[in-house]
């Protein structure tokens, strides 16, 4: 499942690839990967002669900006793919939308398993709001609704400048989950799946199940980096792909063979050469090595 560097690769493959360009059709093949307008053929007939201004992502959704303000939100989720594909590209069985642009190319929405879903919301409200002011970002919300109102619920981007350790420490304060169930709470800090929350608590030295409030203030601000540097360095390595995940260009990315934990149980781990260890959290496969992520005596849960 694609998570924030895989969605942001996607996106910025489409800032070079689309910006600027005219959407003349759009042709909707799978009705439910339509979330909103309804019903889709009014989302065809809003889209029509759109131009793209710009292509951004908030959480695990590619943001497609359009020149009037509206916003296209695309969630990939399992297996979908924005591929930008030249005039004369064979048709393909999985592709659940086309947006027909103007200079006759096509961006395809593809995704074998459906689960993924597009929405064209108006624009405005798209700060990233704190938890403790949901509620009343809730009370404040006002027809029509906003592409902001789709992420109401999601927690700050990680790798932006205000996302300080100081911020992430206040978040974590008073929280008694476990690190491995809290870095996957899209409400905690968005954008975080399974691959990279692995990959963190692995280079923050971190037991997944080490309960969040029994932290000292150095492994608070070893795991703000971790989750940082992890996320940065599989931007720059295009991603991560197991199966469906490519980029626009079709490609996948070359982030996989790079991880240092996620996938390699019964491997040694990189850092102390110890078989790392694979054990399920909140029905999730997580990966650690038992020698550099002990479990302090009486601290997890
Ligand atoms: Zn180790």
């Amino acid at each position: 499942m694609p998570e924030l560097p895989e969605v942001e690769t996607v996106a910025r493959d489409l800032q070079r690839a689309v910006a600027g360009a005219r959407i003349t059709d759009a042709e909707v093949r799978w009705d439910r990967t339509i979330a909103n307008p309804q019903p889709p053929t009014l989302f065809v007939d809003q889209l029509r002669d759109a131009e793209i201004s710009r292509v951004g992502r908030r959480a695990k959704s590619v943001l497609i900006h359009l020149g009037d303000g509206r916003v296209m939100t695309v969630a990939l989720r399992m297996t979908g793919a924005l591929i930008v594909a030249p005039p004369g590209t064979p048709d393909d069985p999985y592709v659940r939308v086309v947006f027909r642009l103007a200079d006759g190319r096509e961006l395809r929405y593809r995704d074998v398993r459906k689960f993924g879903r597009i929405g064209l919301w108006e624009g405005g409200g798209l700060r990233v709001r704190n938890a403790a002011k949901r509620g009343r970002a809730t009370r404040e919300r006002r027809a029509p609704y906003r592409v902001g109102d789709v992420f109401g619920r999601h927690g700050p981007e990680p790798l932006t400048r205000s996302f300080s350790s100081a911020r992430f420490a206040e978040r974590l304060r008073g929280r008694s989950a476990r690190l491995k169930t809290l870095l996957l709470d899209q409400s905690f800090v968005a954008g975080v799946g399974n691959i990279y929350a692995d990959e963190a608590l692995w280079r923050a030295r971190l037991h997944p199940l080490r309960a969040a409030d029994t932290l000292t203030h150095e492994e608070v601000r070893r795991l703000h980096r971790a989750v940082r540097t992890v996320l940065r360095q599989a931007i720059a390595n295009r991603g991560s792909s197991f199966s469906d995940y490519v980029g626009a260009d079709g490609e996948p990315g070359a982030n996989a063979e790079r991880l240092s934990v996620y996938r390699r149980s019964g491997e040694p781990c990189l850092r102390c050469g110890r078989a790392i260890e694979r054990i399920v959290v909140g029905q999730r496969s997580t990966h650690f090595c038992p020698r550099c992520q002990r479990l302090p005596a009486g601290r997890g849960r």
